[in-house]
């Protein structure tokens, strides 16, 4: 890493971490709209899409979504980089497992795409530099800072996902044993450097780590990170309980998208967003306002302009603020995407309704057995449902924790039919409920 960018991440740590503090909400929001401004006067005139809009209000600007962004991608970024060209360099570097290329000095990365279509995302050396002064300011514990600062010993970081890029490896430095676990491999034939590394920090998707706590609960694992952070999945109660066990504290999660870094767990172990960089408006799911989809303007990223972007994820409210400190919406929890959302009909006025799957999630923890690993797809008014045992009790456990939640939201219930279950490939992300297709308005249940 240059000498600027050097600084730029050093600087970028101590502004997040010690700096960026506000007397409260108004004084925060008023900032952030200052700085939003500055950010589209400067930046949109550099854009062949947004140049029209130069001037104007972030209201006034058109909200958009993965379709537009990849079909508009090339006037999108400031850099001059087309789709094709992007696209390319990702996939090459995908095939070749080196995330190190470049194009014209941007890193180029390619999103997991459970949505159907890759995401791609373009960062500059110094969006790298400050990215990972802010990751570092979110992600390291009181402890940990001070062996980062001292600098004495090394901050061992295990990092675990489907793929590198540079823009994680820019934490590598002398003061940070940054290692990457690659999950394409599975994750078995790693416990041996794992071990041997001994990290203290401990970053892979929720499964991920609930496979390592099964590990570590076995003692074949002897490792004890000093922060546990969760990524890139739903942290699902059964794998969050497992690991709380085998580490001996709360997982934290970061949740950082192809499209900016949106939230962390703060020290008092509370969700915040990560809104000193990233603006976000709620498009809210439900009339009580506390389910919300975001739509984000990323006020700290200039290659790559993301300005009112509608993220399809379901992020829930929480209803008693934290006592931290952080300016920071806190935030409930991160449910899942809007098509992991399932609707039935009220069984009043058979009007739709929907079921959040954090929902769904709880009336399945709530069952008074402990069930496995499972999978519940809708299609129409027919709920395909599948249990990792195989066994028909734990089937009709799941089918009669899901009547309970229907029942108890007055909805028509669904058409159960069991499927076979399909374990999810390590580097794969897991998504246990999903919403294939909606029932149609009116469309009646009929009883098998
Ligand atoms: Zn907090």
């Amino acid at each position: 890493m240059r000498l600027t960018d050097t600084l730029r991440l050093a600087g970028q740590l101590a502004r997040t971490r010690w700096l960026l503090r506000f007397r409260d909400r108004a004084a925060f929001e008023a900032w952030q709209q200052r700085q939003v401004q500055r950010f589209l006067d400067t930046h949109l005139p550099r854009s062949p899409y947004y140049r029209s809009y130069a001037g104007q209000a972030l209201s006034a600007l058109p909200i958009v979504d993965k379709q537009t962004m990849l079909a508009h991608f090339d006037g999108m970024n400031t850099a001059g980089i087309t789709l094709d060209e992007a696209t390319q360099a990702g996939l090459a570097a995908e095939t070749a497992r080196d995330f190190t290329p470049q194009l014209r000095g941007i890193t180029v990365g390619l999103s997991s795409g459970t949505s159907g279509t890759r995401g791609v995302f373009l960062v500059s050396p110094g969006e790298r530099a400050r990215w990972a002064g802010i990751m570092m300011a979110r992600a390291l514990p009181r402890k940990l800072m001070r062996q980062l600062l001292a600098g004495n010993r090394p901050v061992k970081v295990a990092f675990f996902l489907r793929a590198n890029s540079n823009l994680y490896t820019t934490l590598k430095s002398r003061r940070v044993d940054f290692r990457f676990y690659d999950l394409v491999q599975g994750v078995d034939c790693h416990l041996a450097g794992l071990i041997a590394q001994q990290p203290d920090l401990l970053v892979a998707p929720a499964r991920i780590l609930g496979r390592l706590a099964e590990l570590a609960l076995d003692g074949v694992l002897p490792i004890r990170p000093e922060r546990v952070i969760s990524v890139a999945e739903v942290l699902e109660p059964d794998d969050k309980a497992r690991i709380e066990q085998a580490f001996g504290q709360q997982v934290h999660q970061l949740y950082q998208c192809t499209e900016g870094f949106l939230a962390y767990t703060c020290d008092a172990g509370v969700l915040h967003l990560n809104e000193e960089f990233v603006h976000v408006e709620p498009e809210w799911l439900d009339e009580d306002k506390t389910r919300f989809t975001p739509i984000i303007t990323d006020f700290s990223r200039t290659t790559q302009l993301i300005v009112r972007y509608r993220l399809g994820d379901v992020l829930r409210l929480r209803s008693t603020p934290c006592g931290c400190g952080a300016a920071g919406s806190a935030i409930e929890a991160i449910e899942g995407r809007c098509d992991d959302v399932l609707w039935l009909h009220s069984a009043q006025d058979a009007s739709p309704a929907p079921l959040f799957p954090d929902m769904v999630r709880q009336a399945v923890a709530s069952a008074p057995a402990t069930l496995p690993d499972y999978r519940i797809e809708q299609r129409g008014m027919t709920w395909r449902i599948a249990v990792a045992d195989e066994e028909d009790a734990s089937c009709a456990e799941l089918t009669a924790a899901l009547r309970r939640l229907t029942a108890r939201h007055q909805l028509t219930p669904p058409i159960f039919e069991r499927m076979p279950f399909s374990e999810t490939d390590a580097h794969v992300k897991r998504r246990r409920i999903r919403c294939v297709q909606r029932p149609t308005t009116g469309q009646e249940a009929t009883h098998a």
